[in-house]
């Protein structure tokens, strides 16, 4: 894998992700992945005594283990040592004022989706981001995978022609009964509106489907038309949505994300068809590329030949066979952020695995969708443009 000429590893902070979190974990895995970071600091847990008993835990130097974000901009501001980067891992509705405070004060941000709760926020932070000068990169985790990025290859030269139709899902099983009110935490914020924002599986899981779908053929949308359900009693949030899109160019597509769909765990899927060929990919199986020229042979193309793409081949870690995942996709994510952070302070191009990485804007993009998806249902499933593509 090629890296930056990495004077040293970026210092690395956390907000969130404390003792129990979920994602907090992949991040601190995709962070060490390629030695780019060192975890040194951290407001860890909307508990603070929670928090610095995991910064205990976790090795982390006691004097910054922070029991709030803003205390940790601030001390950490101070330092010679003081953190470079700054991974937000918590609950959506925190993310605005984490990723404001920390932008403000000069450091580079890594943010968690949906980027925001509202618009006029994620706009606000794509507007600091430009002033600032710095990164605030968005983990749209699945754009991280090598075979996305070789299907984005083959679709922008034109391997299949002018795309027509959309395929696009995220089917999830473990919301499909009332598991917040049994005390999950994970899923008490994720109906909260007020945490999650106006967007359930939407905001959730749909904002992933939607991205991989523009990150892969590079199509904006301009407008949706949704139909969102809630099946289990006593939620407000959708927790299923049917959306079709109508793309640029006249592609549509069809977008389902679920909660409550038995029998499938993070069954994220894409079937892409154009005027010359279609391909496929699941990210259960995601070291493969299914595609098919019109009237020809399916071909199973897998990762790490020598003759993939670029944006593939800088993204691969193990020869074919060894099976890569989620974690290294998380990676290279990771991977990306750093070199942009140290191609900016060397003054350098960036290298490869830089380019086509989730940021601001695509954390933007994600929020109008989210919003035109409802605005679309609440107005009887009517056509929305979304303020954003
Ligand atoms: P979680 O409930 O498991 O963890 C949230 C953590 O944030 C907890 O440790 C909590 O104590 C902490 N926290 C909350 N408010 C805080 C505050 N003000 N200061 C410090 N810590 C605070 O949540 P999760 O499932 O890990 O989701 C977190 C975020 O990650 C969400 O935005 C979610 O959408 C996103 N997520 C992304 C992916 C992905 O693939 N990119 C996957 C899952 C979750």
């Amino acid at each position: 894998m090629t890296m930056g000429g990495v004077a040293r590893r970026l210092r690395l902070g956390m907000v969130g992700g404390g003792e129990g979190a979920y994602i907090g974990g992949i991040h601190r895995h995709a962070a060490r992945l390629d030695n780019n970071f060192e975890l040194v600091a951290g407001a860890f847990d909307v508990n603070a005594a929670r928090g610095h008993a995991f910064a205990a835990a976790s090795g982390i130097d006691k004097a910054r283990s922070y029991g709030d974000f803003r205390e940790m901009a601030a001390q950490e501001r101070l330092r010679g040592d003081g953190v470079d980067v700054v991974a937000i891992c918590t609950p959506n509705h925190t993310h605005f004022p984490i990723a404001e405070a920390f932008l403000e004060a000069g450091f580079d941000v890594i943010c968690e989706k949906p980027l925001t709760v509202t618009l006029a926020e994620a706009v606000a932070l794509q507007a600091i981001v430009e002033r600032e000068k710095r990164l605030l990169g968005v983990t749209y985790a699945y754009s991280g995978y090598p075979m996305v990025h070789e299907a984005r290859a083959r679709i922008l030269s034109g391997e299949l022609g002018r795309i027509r139709v959309i395929q696009v899902e995220y089917p999830l099983e473990w919301m499909a009964t009332a598991i917040e009110a049994g005390g999950n935490a994970q899923a008490q914020w994720r109906t909260d509106p007020k945490k999650s924002g106006r967007g359930g599986s939407i905001g959730d899981i749909g904002t992933h489907a939607y991205q991989l779908a523009g990150f892969m053929t590079g199509l904006k949308v301009e407008s949706v038309c949704a139909d969102l359900a809630t099946f289990v009693p006593g939620r407000v949030l959708d927790d299923n949505a049917h959306v079709m899109l109508r793309y640029e160019g006249g592609a549509r597509g069809l977008l389902w994300s679920s909660q409550v769909a038995v029998g499938h765990s993070n069954g994220l899927r894409i079937r892409i068809i154009g005027e010359l060929g279609s391909l496929s990919w699941a990210q259960e199986q995601p070291n493969e590329l299914v595609v098919t020229p019109l009237g020809g042979v399916t071909s199973i193309i897998k990762r790490g030949r020598a003759d993939l793409s670029a944006g593939a081949s800088c993204r691969t870690r193990t020869p074919p066979g060894h099976p890569e995942g989620y974690i290294e996709a998380f990676g290279n994510l990771y991977a990306g952020f750093a070199e942009i952070v140290q191609a900016r302070i060397a003054g350098r191009e960036l290298l490869p695995i830089g380019r086509d990485v989730p940021l601001a804007q695509d954390g933007v993009k994600g929020v109008a969708f989210v919003d035109a998806v409802v605005d679309s249902h609440e107005g009887g499933s009517v056509w929305v443009r979304p303020a954003y593509t």
